[in-house]
């Protein structure tokens, strides 16, 4: 920490106690005089303080005079300053915690030498404590700035009506005011239209937004009214909504038959429920042993052929254990795509395949939304299944070639060799699944920039509208999960409009975006990130909001606080500009832990940002971590803090504007440390 110090007349004494004492704590100190006892001008010395402060050249000032009022008069003429007047450490410490003064006037004819010290150490060791304080703080201003956001304010509501009448576009701006500036438009982020917004779309009449559900669709008309009435144009000229393919499915049975044998779905068989064929008849099958190759030792499919056919293959492979093929039945299956097959077979040890039935089970008989990509001729894999080897040695018996498995893999250990061919047997299956298609709707509001240079980099502010509906007959609100996102978008769009009409608009364009289907699966980020409106190469960053509104246990004692996740990942410049967003305008306690490397939570793969960040875009993720309400019924507005959200609404505000605003585009200069 480093301070600016200075007195008139009645202080040096006081200033060179004070210096060494600070010199002594470790900190520096600059000297802004006087240093004799000869009569001077206070403002002189009070001027020379605030300026350092002001242009923050130093963190703290301290001016010291006979009552302390003259150069505190004159210190708070400096935009940024608060100085305020404390003859008690108690004053002092509550200037800094409640008023976040940055410089401290001292009484020198009030206070001992020695009062003066404590009255310093009170001021150094306190912190603004933020939330309601950092609202009322704000409200502080200068008179002009003051009067000119209530005069834009009124303006903006007498206006309202005329707004379809003047489209954005048209719009001449008449720059005849002194600019609000960024501080100001930060705090008109406003509590109470957050709550005004949330006690809507978090109420039961919005039935939990589940995706593909007329909640989530009431949901996305609400936004796309409330950007169409803001002034937003529509994105692509016609419409404020990306429309996000999507298939909800459920799988309700399902019989295997081979061999005069027949398996039922779960019990005798598994399946990805994301299978694409419902039913095969009398398809050809070969048996390919591990389904696997080592260099140029051996090759399963060397002496068959697969085209068309069902390949039976067994798990692992137990001449080569440590192999990357062995391992992944997903690679294996790769591989027999790759040379026409028709379907797929994993046989598994008897006690594998149980444990893998018991995390399957539920993923198989739920209902699934998947994004359609069938839509596109895309992700069509071929059906894949898990069997017993119990079950595959009865398909075996009908070969004279093929023997039991256990014979197979003793021949293979000692040996070395696996035996592969066709199979007399053929491959019939049938799977019942209710399959419905609907669109998804992820919600856009695009402003654009103001510098032509700049205008085709975009930076994207995302949160995800849908939650996870009505289950049990009871309606989850999800005012946190993501209401409390939501809504935060929806003000940051409402205060870059209004900057934008006062000609204040960011130089770069913008792009807010509540998206569908996150808890599906971030679906519809993933759509966007693969379907983009803005080219990706020209995307500077993300900005995702998900979960602000409510504290976690390891922070029930203060709510001024955030989980920061992914902004040092790939930019370290996007990391240093959102620090210092926060430590000039916000002053929120940023907590990384989410963010170490070897985090077992892994957030920064959990919510909409990592589709950005997959494609090498820097990205924060705002998150105030989980509670006992999350993803239940007690997830509502009475249990958001309206405040600590509105705060944390106005860092991703300023860490924006920095983005928007600057010459350069932040670089990508990092490369993802989370272990895989
Ligand atoms: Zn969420």
């Amino acid at each position: 920490m480093n301070f600016s110090i200075g007195c008139d007349h009645a202080g040096p004494a006081y200033k060179s106690t004070i210096i060494e004492h600070l010199k002594e704590r470790g900190f520096s100190v600059k000297n802004c005089g006087t240093d004799s006892t000869e009569s001077v001008d206070y403002p002189d010395f009070a001027h020379a303080v605030a300026n350092d402060v002001s242009l923050k050249d130093s963190e703290l000032g301290i001016l010291i005079c006979g009552s302390a009022n003259g150069v505190a008069m004159t210190a708070n003429k400096h935009s940024e300053v608060r100085a305020a007047i404390a003859w008690t450490p108690e004053l002092a410490h509550l200037a800094k915690t409640h008023n976040d003064a940055n410089v401290i006037c001292i009484p020198a004819r009030f206070v001992s030498e020695q009062d003066a010290v404590d009255i310093v150490d009170a001021f150094v060791d306190s912190k603004f404590e933020g939330g309601r304080h950092a609202t009322r703080v704000g409200k502080i201003a200068c008179g002009v700035l003051t009067l000119l956001l209530c005069v834009s304010s009124a303006f903006s509501s007498l206006s309202q009506t005329n707004q379809k009448d003047t489209p954005l576009k048209e719009t001449v701006f008449l720059k005849t005011q002194p600019s609000i500036g960024q501080y100001g438009y930060g705090q008109m982020m406003d509590s109470t239209k957050l709550r005004a917004h949330l006690s809507i779309i978090a109420s039961d009449e919005f039935e939990g937004r589940e995706t593909g559900t007329r909640g989530a669709e009431l949901t996305a008309l609400y936004l796309e009214d409330y950007y169409s009435k803001l002034g937003f144009e529509p994105y692509d000229g016609k419409s404020y909504t990306q429309d996000v393919p999507m298939l909800n499915s459920q799988i309700q049975g399902g019989v295997m038959k081979v061999a005069g044998q027949e398996l039922n779905i779960v019990d005798g068989f598994l399946v990805y429920p994301g299978i694409n064929e419902t039913s095969m008849k009398d398809i050809p099958m070969v048996f390919a042993g591990y389904g696997a190759s080592n260099n140029n030792e051996y090759d399963d499919y060397a002496k068959i052929d697969v085209k068309g056919k069902c390949v039976v293959v067994l798990q692992g492979d137990i001449r080569n254990l440590d192999s990357e093929g062995a391992k992944s039945s997903t690679s294996k299956r790769e591989r027999v795509e790759s040379l026409g097959a028709a379907a797929f077979i994993v046989v598994m040890p008897n006690s594998d395949y149980n444990t893998f039935k018991g995390r399957m089970k539920f993923y198989i008989t739920r209902k699934s939304t998947v994004l359609n990509r069938t839509k596109e001729g895309e992700g069509a894999s071929i059906p894949t299944f898990f069997v017993r080897e119990d079950a595959a040695d009865v398909w075996f018996e009908t070969s004279k070639k093929i023997k039991k498995i256990e014979k197979i893999k003793k021949k293979g250990e000692k040996k070395g060799v696996v035996t592969t061919g066709d199979l007399p047997c053929t491959f019939n299956y049938n799977i019942d699944i209710n399959r419905t298609e609907f669109n998804g709707k992820n919600v856009l509001a695009y402003l654009p920039g103001t510098d032509k240079d700049l205008k085709e980099e975009v930076v994207v502010i995302t949160s995800h509208y849908d939650h996870i509906g009505i289950i049990d007959g009871e309606v989850n609100n999800g005012a946190d999960d993501d209401g409390s996102g939501t809504v935060t978008v929806m003000e940051l769009a409402r205060v870059f409009m209004k900057a934008y009409k006062n000609g204040d608009g960011p130089r770069r364009s913008v792009l807010f975006m509540n998206v569908v289907g996150e808890e599906k699966g971030l679906l519809g980020s993933e759509w966007y990130s693969d379907h983009p409106v803005f080219p990706l190469e020209n995307t500077v960053a993300n900005l995702n909001i998900d979960m602000i509104g409510r504290v976690d246990e390891a922070h029930s004692d203060d709510e001024n606080y955030i989980y920061l996740i992914g902004s040092d990942k790939l930019s370290s410049e996007l990391h240093e500009i959102s620090e210092s967003a926060n430590s000039s305008f916000t002053n929120i306690a940023l907590d990384y832990t989410f963010n170490a490397p070897d985090d077992p939570n892994r957030f920064y793969y959990r919510s909409d940002h990592y589709n950005f960040a997959k494609h090498n875009i820097p990205v924060i993720f705002y998150f105030s971590g989980v509670h006992e309400d999350y993803h239940a019924p007690g997830d509502d507005v009475e249990k958001i803090m309206f405040t600590k959200m509105t705060n944390v609404g106005r860092l991703a505000f300023h860490t924006a504007w920095e983005l928007l605003n600057r010459d350069e585009k932040i670089i990508v200069d990092k490369v993802n440390d989370f272990k895989d």
